[in-house]
């Protein structure tokens, strides 16, 4: 699976559990095995620790500590730390740090000035929780979203910034002129990645941002290639119902770069394999089955189901649908 991080973890909670329903290995898990590729676009160094919130989005989630009234970080949450700094004037006092997520910050950080990868990093973090999936970066190498915006007062008439910058501290209001992958280009994707769209039965695209989560990962040198050339059927899943995001502010990274946000707009977007793009297989929401027969003849075959995740449940049903797609693709 590629995932960003709400939405990838959503989805994964419901694939996991309908895994173990399915293909239960007798011990309460299950025999199927899952690699979920994680955006890491998002991540920033942040006083001295570096920060890779869909990575730990996702292992939060799964492992069961994620604070589910706020939606985001750790249940049970202090900021304490995060005042401290504030005092001292340095860090974003609009990106809080809690103190239980500055342990994972801080180990993750420790880890890599011993020289460890970002893959090899995530590998010991989520060792401590009980995943049940594998977590990979999309790379080892740092990338990082910048959303560019028109500024008046700089000489250029533009402006640029890390996107959690965009994104929180201006809950993306800023009409954005483009995105920017630092990094990008000189990138590679982490070991294993590649190996694992290669050699899926399935390969599922999360109902994820399109903009700064499915496509950043899929501009990673090599990621693209291996989605076009794997043999397993590529399945997505809306993260568009009814014309909106959902919950979040998508609109506002579709719209920069001139995607609708709808539906159909997102799959045409990732595109048909058949057509040279990415995509097999297309999930969308009952709500929007009248767009069908238009994805149809652009050649992906689309399921409506019901795509709101309130709960494990409702995610499973969806992950259940998005593998019976796969399987209706193999035959
Ligand atoms: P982020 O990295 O935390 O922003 O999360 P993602 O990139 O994984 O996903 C964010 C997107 O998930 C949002 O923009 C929504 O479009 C989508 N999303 C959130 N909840 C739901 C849901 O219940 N159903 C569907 N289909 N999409 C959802
Ligand atoms: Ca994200």
């Amino acid at each position: 699976m590629l995932a960003g991080g709400v939405g990838g973890a959503k989805f994964l909670r419901g694939l996991r559990d309908h895994l173990r329903q399915v293909a239960p290995d007798g011990d309460g898990g299950t025999t199927a095995e899952v690699t979920v590729v994680v955006n890491t676009g998002d991540d920033v160094w942040l006083t001295g620790l570096r920060v890779c919130p869909d990575l730990d989005s996702i292992m939060y989630t799964l492992g069961g500590a994620n604070d589910e009234v706020r939606g985001w970080g750790r249940v049970g949450e202090s900021e304490r730390v995060s005042a401290e700094l504030t005092e001292y004037g340095v860090g974003w006092p609009w990106f809080t740090l809690g103190d239980l997520d500055l342990g994972t910050h801080i180990t993750r950080s420790h880890l890599l000035r011993e020289g460890l990868t970002l893959s090899e990093v995530t590998s010991r973090l989520t060792a401590r929780w009980n995943l049940g999936v594998r977590l990979l970066p999309m790379s080892d190498h740092d990338v990082e979203t910048h959303v560019v915006v028109a500024d008046l007062d700089s000489p250029t008439g533009e402006r640029s910034m890390h996107f959690e910058e965009w994104w929180v501290h201006y809950r993306a209001g800023l009409p954005a002129l483009r995105f920017e992958q630092h990094g990008l280009s000189s990138s590679v994707a982490a070991p294993g990645v590649v190996e694992a769209i290669m050699g899926a039965d399935v390969v599922l695209f999360a109902p994820s941002n399109p903009v700064v989560s499915i496509d950043t990962i899929v501009a990673v040198p090599g990621i693209r290639d291996a989605l076009r050339a794997t043999a397993a059927p590529v399945v997505g899943v809306s993260p568009i119902i009814s014309g909106s995001a959902v919950r979040g502010m998508a609109h506002a990274c579709l719209s920069a770069i001139g995607v609708e946000t709808a539906a159909d707009a997102v799959a045409l977007h990732y595109g048909a394999r058949d057509a040279g793009g990415l995509l097999d297989g297309w999930l969308i929401d009952e709500s929007d089955a009248a767009l069908t027969s238009s994805l149809g003849r652009a050649g992906l075959r689309v399921a409506a189901v019901p795509l709101w995740m309130n709960s494990v449940e409702t995610s499973a049903a969806l992950a259940a649908a998005a593998l019976a797609e796969a399987a209706g693709l193999s035959v």
